[in-house]
């Protein structure tokens, strides 16, 4: 097997062997861009590594090989004590993991080398300052020892010199300072920095493998949803240096604008600085612009392969460069991860520019950055008070009280508060604690750092390098022009302009969400230009979405004010009316006299009551939805939801008593509390149980149904109802109900002179209803799959109480990585919903099916309905974009 491949062997589609980076700086090499030599060693080698616990046996000798042909190339010897080649050892896996993994530069350097280096450079004080880098990192990473011993020191040598920053420290305080930090790698490890530039090679090598499986790395994956057993690559790459003096510098940047999808390069450089300098955000950094200034030639190489690479790779790319002394190195390039207004506006750029396809343009985004856009914004029209600015790093508006440091905030955020994370910068060990805030807020490091490249990736608003503000973490106050924040002060953070408002300011809704509700005019007239270039792509991707796709969205609504919405939000219909809903509030009474009747008499006159007002809100229904289809589902909760609490009810009657004035109401009601009380009301007489042993109760809300189709047909309307019964668990109880309310369709239809035909169907939402479908199938002319109790009942968990319980330790311990009521569970619910599906239309061919439970918005859940050949899928208003835009994705 072959574990190394060296840069010039390789392309960018083989990221699973060779993990990002390194396919990436094959294919370079490939396009003839200046890219320093080296070589990746696969992923197969780091699997095979954390599977044995050692290294392959071929391992050592390819290395060895590689190195050897790498030598050659470059015409020098790693660590040679003659103009010595030094390497970088950097991290790639497949999905990029940004901070997660180690990176040792510098590797090759020793107490020989750095003589030799100094011969070739003609520059002492950069050697040693490469020199005790190389400690450091190598001391931290590879030998475990904690950054701050290292920090520390350095801190004395600046104290004793008076130095401000590392820059004031010359050749000799630094030479010192490699005795010092080679000092503390004695002390703390027990034998001495090793010198043999191949050990630290494979040293080196073999903490990049481990770093897979740091908690922070597994952490990370979890939430980004990276399988645990992809491993990473290990790239072994010539060092170039732009620590080398003022000709030399090191850069991140972007081919477009990742933060707004603004066209135009974008990025940060930084001179005489080395690659981790830029990212960290430790210095603040120039502009393109002043780079370009600065060194004409180099950027406007740069500006050249720019171009070259997006025509390339057709995408944004996000590239790292160093200039050394004057001659400029490509170090990494990707396609660059960017917010989801950028991906939208970036789709439909690269669509005009001819690079991409309609259809590609869709494979670009996603429903869940549609989600994101529709969030609100700040309020531009009300006063505020501005506390600094800084860069717009991950849009949004987050409103939360400050804390200072990441245990705080995932401590307040567990109590149910919202913070804002205020550090000078984040780093990788931020993670839970910028996972837990609302917004992340930092005052030093630029678009790059870290703050904003995991902000961004996590869809969490944040703002930058805001440089006017003094943080102190440990006193935990933040000050800006005369302003101090204390922890636990109201901050509002804009991440699309990068504006830090004191506190709290109110919001309004996205212009994305104006757009869905009002239309592409409306929505553009007096935007600005970049607000209007978002809402015409979104409108261009999701009329593409409705072109392409073969699932129908409808939405669940149960009001004429939802619906109306819905079908504003581009719903085809309604999918599920939850009439219970039509009972909340004061209308409960009515309910609550239905329960108590105590003859049969009573109880129809208590049906009676009920009869106009349902045959109102349908026929409101009808009208918002004319034309589309309309699905109202009968009854479906257990009765004892519309009667008041047992226990209020207990002490009431109790009261009463002692007062000597019993209260025969409240008796009455008791007495139905206790007679209709259930252990698990979840798994009772709810739906159409409800149905068969209520008398009348599914026939009024049928009637009502009919008499609100024949009062819009009447109208000159277009209604198109369709009856769908909860709960069923077998055919039989479909035929009875269906004998009852067939009847009261057709009586209905024969007192209008109308020849009325209502489609009758059912909730697929029980595991039996689901495994006998072929049957059910006869008495229902379509199945709308419930997968909310189609989950509960398939997992036996409590739909209300579950998530509290002991969801989270499910999803720490990896028994499932989403909740299953979030996303389908695909294996156990979806091959239930399969089987249904299947069986359903062998016995049934024109029988029509969707989805209503929760996973009808849920982006993976729709790809596996259309999969499944449903017909469609409905889900809350706000979600029908999503939906749209989802059912498209999963067609291509
Ligand atoms: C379901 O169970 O998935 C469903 C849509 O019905 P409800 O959520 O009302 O129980
Ligand atoms: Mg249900």
């Amino acid at each position: 097997t072959s574990y190394v491949f060296d840069f010039s062997h390789g392309d960018k589609d083989q990221k699973d062997l060779l993990g990002g980076k390194g396919a990436n700086l094959a294919e370079m090499t490939r396009l003839g861009l200046p890219v320093p030599p080296g070589f990746t060693i696969t992923t197969e080698a780091c699997r095979h590594y954390l599977a044995q616990g050692s290294e392959p046996q071929d391992l050592r000798l390819q290395v060895t090989m590689a190195l050897r042909r790498l030598e050659d190339q470059v015409g020098r010897r790693l660590g040679d004590s003659v103009d010595p080649l030094l390497v970088s050892v950097r991290s790639g896996a497949k999905f990029s993991m940004p901070g997660m993994m180690e990176t040792v530069l510098n590797v090759g350097l020793n107490d020989y080398s750095v003589l030799g280096l100094i011969e070739a450079s003609g520059d002492e004080r950069f050697v040693w300052d490469s020199y005790r880098r190389l400690i450091q990192m190598f001391g931290k990473t590879v030998l475990g020892i904690e950054g701050e011993a290292f920090a520390a020191a350095l801190d004395a040598a600046k104290q004793v010199k008076g130095a401000r920053s590392d820059v004031d420290l010359d050749a000799a305080d630094l030479k010192d300072l490699v005795g010092d930090f080679k000092e503390i790698v004695l002390k703390h490890t027990g034998r001495d920095f090793p010198q043999d530039p191949r050990e630290q090679l494979d040293l080196a090598t073999r903490s990049v493998f481990d770093s897979w499986n740091t908690d922070r790395a597994r952490l990370y994956r979890r939430r980004e949803r990276i399988a645990h057993d992809l491993g990473t690559a290990v790239n072994v790459c010539t060092m170039v240096f732009g620590n080398l003096g003022e000709t030399s510098g090191t850069g991140v940047c972007f081919t477009r604008d990742p933060a707004t999808g603004r066209p135009g390069v974008y990025g940060d450089y930084m001179t005489n600085a080395q690659g981790e300098d830029v990212v960290s955000g430790i210095r603040n950094t120039l502009s393109l612009d002043d780079f370009a200034a600065l060194d004409p030639a180099s950027y406007g190489e740069l500006r050249q392969i720019m171009r070259r690479l997006e025509t390339h790779y057709r995408d944004l790319c996000d590239i790292e460069f160093t200039v050394e002394r004057g001659k400029l190195w490509m170090l990494q390039t990707r396609v660059g991860k960017r917010t989801a207004g950028a991906a939208f506006r970036i789709a439909s750029a690269l669509v005009d520019e001819r690079l991409i396809t309609l259809d590609e343009a869709l494979e670009r985004v996603t429903g869940t950055q549609l989600a994101n856009l529709m969030f609100p914004q700040f309020d531009p029209g009300t006063a505020r008070t501005a506390l600094t600015r800084g860069m717009a790093a991950s849009p949004g508006a987050a409103v939360g009280r400050v804390v200072f440091d990441s245990p705080t905030a995932v401590e307040w955020a567990a109590r149910g508060e919202q913070v804002v994370l205020l550090r000078r910068e984040t780093n990788p060990e931020d993670l839970e604690g910028m996972l837990a805030s609302a917004g992340i807020l930092t005052s030093r490091g630029g678009k790059t750092s870290h703050a904003a490249v995991v902000a961004r990736g996590m869809g969490k608003t944040a703002v930058c390098g805001a440089d006017e503000l003094e943080v102190d973490s440990v006193a935990k106050y933040a000050q800006a022009g005369g302003v101090r924040v204390e922890e636990g002060d109201l901050l509002s953070i804009d991440g699309t302009t990068g504006e830090v408002f004191v506190g709290q300011v109110p919001v309004v809704p996205s212009p994305v969400v104006r757009y869905l509700e009002e239309g592409l005019d409306a929505a553009v007239e007096g935007a600005d230009e970049g607000t209007a270039d978002l809402v015409r792509a979104v409108d261009r991707i999701l009329g593409h979405a409705d072109a392409v796709r073969r699932l129908g969205v409808r939405a669940n609504a149960d009001t004429a004010d939802d619906a109306a919405r819905a079908r504003r939000m581009g719903a085809q219909g309604i999918g599920l009316c939850r009439t219970e809903h039509m009972f909340l509030g004061d209308r409960r009474v009515l309910i609550e006299r239905v329960i108590l009747a105590a003859t049969p008499a009573e109880r129809a006159s208590a049906l009676e009551a009920l009869l106009p007002m349902q045959r109102a809100d349908f026929t409101d229904l009808l009208e918002t939805m004319d034309g589309l289809p309309v699905t109202i589902r009968l009854l479906d909760p257990p009765l004892h939801e519309f009667l008041p609490d047992r226990a209020d009810l207990m002490v009431e009657v109790a009261r009463a008593e002692e007062r000597g004035e019993p209260d025969e109401r409240a008796i009455r009601m008791l007495a139905a509390v206790n007679r209709l009380h259930e252990s698990n009301p979840m798994l009772g007489l709810r739906g159409v149980r409800l149905g068969l042993t209520v008398p009348g109760l599914f026939s009024l809300q049928v009637r009502a149904i009919a008499e609100a189709v024949a009062a819009r047909i009447a109208a000159g309307g277009h209604p198109h109802a369709e009856i769908m019964i909860p709960l069923v668990g077998s055919v039989m109880e479909l035929h009875l109900i269906r004998d009852e309310t067939d009847g009261v369709v057709a009586q209905v239809g024969a007192d209008a002179g109308l020849d009325l035909t209502i489609p009758v169907g059912t909730m697929i939402e029980l595991p039996r209803a689901a495994l006998t479908a072929y049957r059910i199938a006869e008495a229902a002319e379509f199945f709308s799959f419930g997968t909310n109790d189609l989950t509960q009942t398939t997992w036996g968990f409590s739909r209300d109480d579950v998530e509290a319980a002991f969801f989270a330790a499910y999803l720490e311990k990896g028994v499932f990585t989403v909740s299953p009521f979030e996303s389908l569970d695909v294996d156990g619910v979806g091959r239930l919903v399969r089987i249904a599906a299947q069986e359903g239309r062998a016995a049934r061919p024109d029988l029509k099916l969707g989805v209503c439970g929760e996973h009808g918005g849920d982006p993976e859940s729709i790809h596996f309905f259309h999969r499944t050949g449903l017909d469609y899928v409905s889900c809350s208003p706000f979600r029908v974009p999503v939906a749209r835009l989802e059912a498209a994705r999963a067609t291509l």
